[in-house]
């Protein structure tokens, strides 16, 4: 289990957080995964076996709770 940040040696705790989880164009909002977050940096470090899972639901057919409508827009100096 991660304790220290790799990037900025910041505290790492565990929380449950909300993951945008991307495979090749594709994507998916996971709620609830366990995770180390740097208190610093905001870094994530997920444990393989939780990395595993939520490549596994990424790919599932599993009902979703909720489905999000995303914006994509393209970076460009503000109007
Ligand atoms: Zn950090």
């Amino acid at each position: 289990m991660v304790t220290e940040c790799y990037f900025c040696k910041g505290k790492v705790m565990q929380a449950k957080i909300k993951v945008d989880f991307r495979w090749g164009r594709k994507l998916k909002v996971i709620e609830n995964v366990p995770a180390g977050v740097c208190q610093q940096c905001g870094e994530r470090y997920f444990h393989s076996a939780v990395y595993k899972t939520m490549e596994k639901l990424a790919v599932s057919r599993v009902k979703p709770t909720a489905r999000l409508t995303v914006d994509v827009v393209r970076f460009k100096q503000a109007v």
